[in-house]
C-alpha cells in the first residue's frame, strides 16, 4: 500500500470527511484528523526521535497524538493493511536509553495524551480489593497524587516517578519495594490493550491470559497498554529514611540479604535498597552524597582504611505521626543486627509523596545547571546472587574511578515475588541483584560519552561469563536476543506471532523486523 493509500485509509479511520489527500504542503503542516480526534503530525517529529539517552535518533515519518482508543486502533490496523514496512511505536515519556519507543519512517504515538486516571478505594464487583484504573500514557506521580487524596497508594514503584504507567509495565518496575512485593508487573490486576493486530482487548490473570502475560514486561510487542488497572493499599502518612555506610562489600551485601529475606510475618523495612559510592566529596555519588545534610558527615569521620570504593544501605519504615514511638522501637529492633559502621548512619522523616517523590528533586537541580538533559549510557543488569562478589572485585574496585561520573545502585530481589507468566527476563537463581550504572556525559567535564560506552561493553563481556541479564536490554541482532531470551525465546516469538504477527510494534527495541516471517507456533 502507498503512503498516500495508507493516509487515505487511516483517515477513513478517523472519521474525517475532507480527505486532505494528495497536498503535500499539508502534510508538512499539522494535520487534524477527525472530529475533534486525533491529530497527526509530519513535521514536530523531532521530540519522538529523542530520548533520555541521547545517543540514538531514528526519525519517524509523523507523530499521532490520540485523543481514544479507538485513534490507536485505527492506526494499528491501517498499518497492519501497509505494504510498506510501516511500523508503530508507543512513547510513555521517551525515558528510553536506547531508542527503543522510537519509530525509524514508522508513526510514534505520542502516549501522553492519553490520559486518566480512576481511583477505586473499595473496588468492584469483579475486583473486591482497591484499585485504580490508570491511562497507559499516565505518568506515575499523577497516579500517586490521585490515591493519596483517598490515602491509598500503588505498593511497588519506580526510583523515579515522571515514567508513565504504560512505559514501566513494558519493562518491569523495579525499586526498593520489589523485593516484598515484585516488580510493577507483578501488581496489575487487569490492562486494556490494543494488539499488533489492533484488537482491543480487556485480559487479566482470569481472562485472555496469554495476552495479559506476553504484554507484562513484554518490550511494547504485544500490544499498547492503554488502561491498567494497580492494586492499591493504605498510604503512611510519613517515612523513616535511613542511609548507613559499609566498607566492607561482603557485610553490605549479607545485611541486604537478611534484610529481605525476613518470613512475612516478621517486621520487615518497606523499602531496601544499595548504593556504591567513591571515596571522593563529589556530591553525586562520593561520600558527600550520603548524608541528608551536609554537615552531618567529613572526611575526619570516613574510616582511614577505607579502599576506593564504599557501599551504603537505604531504607525506610513508614508511619503515622500517632504511631512514631512504636515505629522507633522497631526500626532500631531490625536495624540491630546490621553491620554498617555505627557513626556513619543517617536518618530523616519526610512525608510518603516526599520520599517516593525524591528524584524529582534531584532534577530540578541538574536542570538548573542544564546537567539533566545530556546523554545517559546507562547500563542495568541483573546478577545472580552467587557472582556478586566477583563483580565487586572486578568490576566496582577495578573500573569505578575518581571521575565515575553518576550513580550506582546495587540492591537484591527475591525471584520469587516476580510471576513467571510475565515476559520479563531474570537471573535463574532465588536471589539476584539489580546493578544500575547511572551515568552522565557531561559537557565539560568527566569521561567521554565514547569512554563510558566502552567501559559498558567490557562490564557487558564481563557479565557474558556470570549469566547475568540486561534490565532494558539493547541488542542488535536476533542471535543476541535469542540468546537474551535463553529458553523463554521460543515463547516470546509464538507470541509475537499470535498478537503482532506483522512485526508492527515498538521496532525501535531492535527485536523483530516488519513483515518478518517468524517460525511458526508448535
Ligand atoms: P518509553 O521510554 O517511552 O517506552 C519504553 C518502551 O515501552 C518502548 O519500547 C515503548 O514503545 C514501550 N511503551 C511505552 N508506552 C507503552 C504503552 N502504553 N504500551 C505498550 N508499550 C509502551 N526503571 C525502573 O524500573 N526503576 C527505576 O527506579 C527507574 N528509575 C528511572 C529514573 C530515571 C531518571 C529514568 C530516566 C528512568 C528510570 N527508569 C527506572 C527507567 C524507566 O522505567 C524506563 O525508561 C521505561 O522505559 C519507562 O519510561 P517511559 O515511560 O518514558 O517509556
Amino acid at each position: 500500500m502507498s503512503w498516500l493509500l495508507f493516509f487515505r485509509v487511516f483517515i477513513v479511520h478517523c472519521g474525517l470527511i475532507d480527505t486532505l489527500l494528495g497536498r503535500r504542503e499539508q502534510q508538512q503542516q499539522l494535520v487534524w484528523l477527525g472530529v475533534g480526534g486525533c491529530r497527526l503530525s509530519f513535521s514536530d517529529t523531532a521530540d519522538a526521535a529523542r530520548d533520555w539517552g541521547r545517543i540514538k535518533r531514528l526519525s519517524p515519518a509523523g507523530v499521532l497524538y490520540p485523543e481514544s482508543v479507538d485513534d490507536i486502533v485505527s492506526l494499528v490496523r491501517t498499518a497492519g493493511l501497509s505494504t510498506s514496512n510501516l511500523t508503530v511505536a508507543a512513547k510513555g515519556r521517551g525515558h528510553s536509553i536506547n531508542g527503543q519507543a522510537q519509530a525509524p519512517e514508522g508513526i510514534v504515538i505520542e502516549m501522553s495524551t492519553m490520559r486518566g486516571i480512576k481511583v477505586m478505594p473499595e473496588g468492584d464487583a469483579d475486583c473486591p480489593g482497591p484499585f485504580v484504573d490508570a491511562a497507559g500514557g499516565e505518568l506515575w506521580i499523577d497516579v500517586l497524587k490521585a490515591t493519596l487524596k483517598e490515602g491509598l497508594t500503588p505498593r511497588s514503584w519506580t526510583d523515579y516517578l515522571y515514567l508513565s504507567v504504560g512505559g514501566t509495565l513494558s519493562n518491569a518496575g523495579i525499586s526498593g519495594q520489589t523485593f516484598r512485593y515484585g516488580p510493577q508487573i507483578n501488581n496489575v490486576l487487569q490492562l486494556e490493550v490494543v494488539t499488533g493486530k489492533g484488537e482491543l482487548v480487556i485480559c487479566s490473570p482470569s481472562k485472555q491470559p496469554e495476552l495479559f502475560f506476553a504484554v507484562l514486561g513484554g518490550l511494547g510487542q504485544f500490544g499498547i497498554i492503554t488502561t491498567a488497572r494497580i492494586v492499591l493499599e493504605s498510604a503512611p502518612q510519613q517515612v523513616r529514611w535511613i542511609r548507613a555506610i559499609y566498607t566492607d562489600f561482603q557485610s553490605f551485601t549479607r545485611d541486604q540479604e537478611m534484610l529481605i529475606s525476613q518470613p512475612s510475618t516478621t517486621e520487615t523495612f518497606d523499602y531496601v535498597e544499595g548504593f556504591v559510592i567513591i571515596n571522593n566529596d563529589n556530591p553525586f555519588n562520593g561520600w558527600k552524597s550520603v548524608p541528608f545534610a551536609p554537615e552531618q558527615l567529613n572526611r575526619s569521620m570516613i574510616p582511614e582504611d577505607a579502599g576506593s570504593v564504599m557501599y551504603y544501605i537505604e531504607l525506610t519504615k513508614g508511619f503515622d505521626s500517632i504511631d512514631i514511638h512504636a515505629m522507633e522501637q522497631k526500626v532500631e529492633k531490625m536495624l540491630a543486627p546490621l553491620n554498617y559502621i555505627q557513626s556513619l548512619r543517617f536518618t530523616t522523616d519526610v512525608s510518603y509523596f516526599q520520599f517516593l517523590n525524591r528524584i524529582h528533586d534531584v532534577e530540578l537541580s541538574l536542570s538548573s545547571h542544564g546537567l539533566w538533559d545530556v546523554p545517559h549510557p546507562w547500563l542495568n543488569l541483573f546478577i545472580p546472587r552467587s557472582s556478586i562478589l566477583e563483580f565487586n572485585t572486578k568490576v566496582f574496585k577495578q573500573l569505578i574511578n575518581q571521575d565515575f561520573s553518576g550513580p550506582i545502585l546495587v540492591y537484591p530481589v527475591n525471584r520469587d515475588k516476580w510471576d513467571n507468566r510475565a515476559s520479563g527476563v531474570i537471573p535463574e537463581e532465588s536471589m539476584f541483584y539489580l546493578v544500575a550504572f547511572l551515568r552522565n556525559a557531561l559537557p565539560s567535564s568527566g569521561p567521554s560519552l565514547k569512554s563510558q560506552m566502552d567501559d559498558n561493553s567490557k562490564i557487558l563481556s564481563m557479565c557474558h561469563d556470570i549469566s547475568c541479564k540486561q534490565y532494558f536490554p539493547t541488542y542488535n541482532n536476533p542471535a543476541q536476543w535469542e540468546q537474551h531470551f535463553g529458553s523463554q525465546w521460543q515463547n516470546f516469538v509464538e507470541l509475537k506471532q499470535t498478537f503482532d504477527p506483522h512485526a508492527i510494534l515498538a521496532p525501535g527495541q531492535n527485536i523483530f523486523q516488519r513483515n518478518q516471517i517468524l517460525a511458526s507456533p508448535s
